[in-house]
């Protein structure tokens, strides 16, 4: 049978390499909706509706022409992210787009288009989704839900390294401030705010290493 397994919590707690493990291991679907977040962030930088001459009204009148699409590519065994027919799974990881994503996913019109197409990835295929609102919004019946946290300073250290690692000049504290104001915006926000479902199992993995975070989701997920 098709079964939904939603995985939410703050930025940088590890989600998504814990969602992909799983979802390798059960043979499901991986949804990073982060990663949608991510492009239409993008789509408006690039078109200049961020910034200091803020154009919001524009970026919502493009949500109909904003093609975004999940590709496989087996070599790396995941999909990578492309909007309007073009590979942008490594530009939308950027701290630009980090300085920028939280404020459009506050955005109602944005958030209606990107959970409607999220409904649809579930509809007939078992699937691991991680974000912030999904075991709340996306899929309240989801048949498990995780709730992952981890102290401020394990996930700025994480993210830190992921951006050192692709190459990008940036401080410690300039990845620490963006990761607090993304919890803050993500958590304080009108539309679907981040919180844990009721029915969600939480994970604090601050000083957990990750074969011990996957063994306990993945025994969770066999229950
Ligand atoms: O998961 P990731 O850190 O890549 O997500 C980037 C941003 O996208 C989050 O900080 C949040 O503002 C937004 N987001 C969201 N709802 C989701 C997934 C991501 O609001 N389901």
């Amino acid at each position: 049978g098709k079964i939904t397994i939603a995985i939410d919590g703050y930025s940088s707690t590890g989600k998504s390499t814990i969602a992909k493990k799983l979802a390798n291991a059960l043979n499901y679907i991986y949804v990073d909706t982060g990663a949608m977040y991510r492009a239409v962030t993008l789509h408006a930088l690039n078109n200049n509706y961020l910034g200091s001459e803020e154009d919001i009204p524009s970026l919502i009148a493009d949500l109909p022409k904003i093609d975004l699409n999940f590709v496989p590519n087996p070599a790396l065994e995941m999909s990578e992210m492309f909007l309007n027919g073009k590979n942008v799974e490594r530009e939308i990881r950027a701290m630009e787009v980090s300085r920028h994503v939280s404020k459009v996913a506050t955005i109602p019109e944005v958030r209606h288009k990107l959970v409607e197409m999220q409904q649809q990835m579930g509809m007939d295929k078992g699937l691991v989704m991680d974000g912030r609102d999904i075991g709340t919004v996306v899929f309240p019946d989801a048949e498990l839900k995780i709730y992952m946290t981890a102290s401020p300073k394990a996930r700025a250290t994480r993210r830190y390294k992921e951006l050192l690692d692709r190459g990008e000049i940036v401080s410690y504290e300039e990845v620490l401030e963006n990761v607090q104001k993304r919890d803050f915006i993500d958590s304080t926000r009108e539309v679907s705010p981040l919180r844990k479902a009721d029915d969600a199992i939480e994970f604090d993995n601050s000083d957990m290493g990750l074969e011990e975070q996957f063994e306990r989701v993945y025994a969770s997920a066999k229950r």
